[in-house]
């Protein structure tokens, strides 16, 4: 969930701070990329993976599986027999930092039986599998259900808001120091209002990359909604959006802040968030604090909402979760072919 869609947990304050140890980066070997790809089916799909078919000198196909038997928790159409196999052009080594949202006591939306943020991870390592199997190098901002840093949540240690900046930041130092190509992070929605739904993607419009920003998120939201689609899927396409003034306050825009720009914090402000400057940074005398701000392009996709009960049967099953991050990969994919970095 972004932070424009509190859920009543956050809202209540209701996050309590739990340990939550350091990890680890995790990083993937890419297969090699002069290989013909493929991606397999998930593991709980009725119909086995279609043969693998090279298609021409450039893309390669990948098998894509079509379940028989319709999902009773979707409403199903027939996937056109013609369209049973998508092309995925072969891995170009590109490294993709993928960022599973939330972390630690953090967990983002939760309802009907999903926690984003274990839902997220796990997402995000379907992402991996699927981007490693593809050629490309993987680095994952976090690997459990902790956040993407240890050692800022507990007794005595920088709660709330100050844990969650330290958080977001270390995700965009991880994308920076990688000198990643693109950064791609990974959650669901969750609203007071159980009809909305859908997936959406966000990119944000004031940095220096945004045309390729927004060219990533279209590509990103256009490949998940329609492997949702041929797989007997339906779900509402809520399009690729900006965030850049996704939530205002005061007569100021807050984008997402690990997709914005760099922002500038005030000491008072910390102060009225209840957070710690000592935490974030500061020194004595010091009024306000900058933060990072990513070096590629990125965007945030919202695979779902929790909050919508039929939304929350798709998150639960295994061959709508594969075929979302077979979307987003597929994705992805396309943009750094049409795109190189
Ligand atoms: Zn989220």
């Amino acid at each position: 969930m972004t932070h424009r869609a509190l859920w009543p947990l956050m809202a209540a304050g209701a996050l309590l701070i739990a340990c939550s140890g350091g990890r680890a980066l995790e990083t993937a070997t890419p297969a090699p990329p002069t290989s013909p790809t493929s991606i397999p089916a998930s593991t709980s799909s009725p119909t086995p993976a279609t043969p693998t078919v090279t298609a021409g000198a450039v893309a390669t196909v990948i098998a894509v599986t079509t379940p028989t038997t319709p999902n009773t928790n979707a409403v199903t159409v027939a996937a056109p027999l013609d369209l049973t196999r998508i092309a995925i052009p072969p891995g170009n080594g590109a490294l993709i930092v993928v960022d599973p949202g939330h972390g630690g006591d953090e967990i983002g939306a939760a309802s009907n039986g999903i926690v984003e943020k274990d839902s997220n991870l796990e997402m995000a390592r379907r992402v991996q599998r699927l981007l490693t199997e593809s050629g490309y190098r993987v680095i994952m901002t976090r690997v459990d259900g902790g956040r993407a840093v240890g050692g800022i949540d507990g007794p005595g240690q920088p709660q709330g808001f100050s844990a969650q900046r330290r958080d977001l930041q270390a995700r965009i130092d991880v994308a920076n120091a990688a000198n990643a190509a693109l950064f791609v992070s990974l959650h669901s929605n969750g609203l007071n209002d159980p009809s909305a739904n859908g997936i959406e993607t966000y990119y944000n419009s004031q940095r220096p990359f945004s045309a390729q920003s927004r060219v990533l998120a279209e590509t990103i939201q256009s490949t998940v909604i329609s492997e949702m689609s041929r797989t007997g899927y339906r779900v509402r396409d809520r399009g690729a959006l900006d965030d850049s003034c996704l939530r205002a306050f005061q007569g100021q825009c807050f984008p997402l802040f690990v997709l914005g720009p760099p922002r500038i914090t005030t000491r008072d402000e910390i102060h009225r968030r209840g957070g710690d400057p000592a935490a974030l940074g500061f020194t004595d005398g010091q009024d306000a604090i900058a933060s990072r701000a990513t070096l590629m392009p990125g965007v945030l996709v919202e695979l779902l909402f929790t909050s919508n009960y039929e939304d929350s049967r798709l998150l639960s099953d295994d061959t709508a979760r594969e075929t979302m991050a077979r979307g987003v990969v597929l994705g992805i994919a396309r943009y750094l072919t049409e795109n190189p970095r």
